[in-house]
């Protein structure tokens, strides 16, 4: 996801929404936090498919790890800095579907729908994104939106 404002900065840093370790993955597997995403997110595991890594940037952007996003985004196509949207909130990832990007390939694709809400807006975000691996580990390349 690549999702972006153009919106004055705020001052306060943006702390972690709290999440337990053992809470739910955001990404919606049937697996607590810190055993999905947060073992990628505390770098204790690299992402084995490109919908792993794709789950685990929407995790990411959930909990607002942007180091995260940073480090698993090809460095090509990253941006220099990254920020995210204290008032959005995550609620909902669905996997539409994916092609490539198991261990045995260099490149994957994932498309995937992902449900916010922000100030009690509800809205949905649809996207291509395409993955690659780059020194070994898959890296989000870009996306295109819903056509
Ligand atoms: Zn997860």
């Amino acid at each position: 996801m690549s999702r972006r404002r153009s919106r004055p900065r705020q001052k306060a840093p943006s702390a972690s929404p709290a999440l337990s370790p053992g809470a739910p993955c955001p990404c919606g597997l049937p697996a607590s936090y810190s055993d999905c995403c947060g073992r990628f997110h505390r770098g204790r595991a690299a992402a084995p498919t490109a919908e792993a890594l794709m789950r685990s940037r929407y995790s990411a952007f959930a909990v607002r790890d942007r180091a995260y996003l940073l480090r698993t985004w090809h460095p090509d196509t990253a941006p220099e800095r990254l920020e995210t949207d204290p008032e959005t909130r995550w609620r909902r990832l669905e996997i539409l579907g994916a092609t490539g990007g198991s261990p045995f390939h260099t490149e994957g694709a994932v498309s995937f729908r992902a449900h916010w809400t922000e100030r009690g807006r509800e809205g949905v975000m649809e996207e291509h994104s395409r993955f690659v691996r780059h020194a070994g580990a898959w890296v989000y390349l870009d996306a295109s939106g819903a056509p």
